[in-house]
Formats: C-alpha cells, sequence, structure tokens
C-alpha cells in the first residue's frame, strides 16, 4: 500500500511540474520599465524647500600615506624607450633612456633636485643586449660586476647609473618604515648616510630608525620608487645593516656582486602610512 502510495505522490508531483507553465496565467501587456513614463505632468510637486539639511562633508582621509620603493622590482617589465628630460644624455653623449614608467621616477627625482640647484649627470641607463654581454664578458667589468644581460635592469630600461654627484642627496636617511605595521615615520633630522652607518657602528642610535630587523632606513632615492644597488633587492640583506647604509662599492653581496651607489633601479612600490 505505502510504496504505491508513494508512486503515486512521485507521478502527481511530476506531472504539475511539467504543467506548471501551462498553469500561469501569462498577463497580456508586460509593463516595460525602460518605457518612459508617458505623463510626465503627473510628477509629483517637489516638496516646498525645507530646510536644507546639512550634508554630512565627507571627511577627508585622515590617513597621509607614502609611497616607497625597496623591494625587488615584481611587476610586468613595460616595453618601449623614452628619453629622460631632466637629464637627456649621458656624459658620454648618449640619450639617457629606459622604459616610460623608469624615466618617469628618474625624472621627478632629478627634478627634484634640480630644484635645490643640484644638477645630476649619468653615466648609463639603458643599455641594448649585446652592449650589456659586452659588459658582463670583459676584463675590466666581469661578472662581479655587471650582471648577464638576462638579469640586467639596464637591459630591462629600468636602470640608471649616475656621477658621484650629489650622491648625499640620493643616499640621505631620511625616515623609517616598520614592515610588519606598513608604517613611515619621518626623521626628524635627515642624517647623511655615512653618518649614520658610522652612528650604528659606535653604538650611536639616537635619533637613527630604530635597530629591528623590521625596520628599515629609507633613503631620499627611495621616496620615487628608485632603489639603490647597495643591496640585492630580489633577497635583501638587512636595509639597516651598517655594510648596506654606507653601500661601498669595497665591499660585497653575499652573491658577490659589487655594492653600486650609483645605480638606481626600479623597485616595487609600498604605500605606506605616515606616522605623525
Ligand atoms: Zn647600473
Amino acid at each position: 500500500m505505502k510504496p504505491f502510495l508513494i508512486l503515486l505522490l512521485f507521478v502527481c508531483v511530476s506531472c504539475a511540474e511539467t504543467s506548471r507553465p501551462e498553469l500561469i496565467p501569462v498577463p497580456t501587456t508586460i509593463p516595460s520599465p525602460e518605457e518612459p513614463s508617458p505623463e510626465p505632468t503627473v510628477e509629483p510637486t517637489p516638496t516646498p524647500l525645507s530646510t536644507p539639511t546639512p550634508e554630512p562633508t565627507p571627511t577627508p582621509d585622515p590617513v597621509e600615506t607614502i609611497d616607497l620603493g625597496y623591494m625587488g622590482f615584481s611587476g610586468e617589465r613595460p616595453q618601449g624607450l623614452v628619453t629622460s628630460a631632466c637629464t637627456p644624455e649621458t656624459i658620454y653623449g648618449k640619450a639617457v633612456q629606459g622604459v616610460q614608467e623608469h624615466i618617469d621616477r628618474y625624472d621627478r627625482m632629478c627634478e627634484a633636485a634640480k630644484q635645490e640647484g643640484k644638477i645630476f649627470a649619468v653615466r648609463s641607463a639603458f643599455r641594448n643586449y649585446y652592449d650589456q654581454l659586452d659588459y658582463y664578458t670583459s676584463e675590466r667589468f666581469g661578472p662581479s660586476v655587471a650582471l648577464h644581460p638576462d638579469e640586467s635592469m639596464h637591459v630591462a630600461g629600468m636602470a640608471i647609473d649616475l656621477t658621484v654627484d650629489y650622491r648625499e642627496w640620493r643616499h640621505m636617511i631620511i625616515g623609517c618604515y616598520e614592515e610588519t605595521e606598513n608604517r613611515f615615520t619621518y626623521l626628524t633630522q635627515e642624517i647623511p648616510h655615512l653618518l649614520y652607518a658610522a652612528n650604528v657602528r659606535n653604538g650611536v642610535f639616537q635619533d637613527l630608525c630604530e635597530q629591528e630587523k623590521s625596520v628599515i632606513p629609507i633613503k631620499r632615492s627611495m621616496l620615487y620608487g628608485l632603489t639603490p644597488g647597495c643591496t640585492d633587492l630580489n633577497n635583501p640583506e638587512w636595509w639597516g645593516d651598517p655594510e648596506v647604509i654606507e653601500c661601498s662599492s669595497a665591499t660585497l653581496l653575499p652573491n658577490g656582486m659589487v655594492r653600486e651607489d650609483w645605480h638606481f633601479e626600479n623597485a616595487t612600490i609600498v604605500s605606506a602610512f605616515v606616522q605623525d
């Protein structure tokens, strides 16, 4: 008896399912929402101007942020070369070129320096694959100074080598970045990088960044998304290490390359919250 009832129910349900569309009465006229209302006159008269409720003024974002570049560039490598407007030629008379994203960063830093009467001079910027291969295989440079063209940011149009002029300005320690809290703090007084490194070595930590591995002393060039070749950006040492801060070419990176305080390349930019 029971199984028969269930079967009957099932049959009934499936009957209803298949015949449902026929059971729903289809309205003859469907009001189209797109159609404009034919009688605009019946619009309700606007309510008389009551005391205008003061719109809450959107509170401006109270948190100031700053863009910093210090990690190895992880974005897509753009293509197409443009010439620097701030320094159109190298000291050897070649065009100072790079991809737009790099030249924009360089020109912004270069113009800021120019405002202070500091005129940068460029040794080398974009290098083609074969020039870089020449550097890499040459006796004069070789693999400890020049990267293989496949790894070189110069070949990617994202690196620039400057002369020693105004090196201090570019390497000046201007603030500290706390990585875990993504917080940037300006130093009350900016400190030349060599003095900063000497103070760390002498244990004079007053007015320096916190001596924590998560705290990175920020050099002025990093504010422009250009990071000096003081460490391997893809596998960085601690930026607060005095040897890294000094960035002397007399010292080597763990990968055997010399530190290059003249070399600046595009770094990945992080937006950090500025602490008062
Ligand atoms: Zn370089």
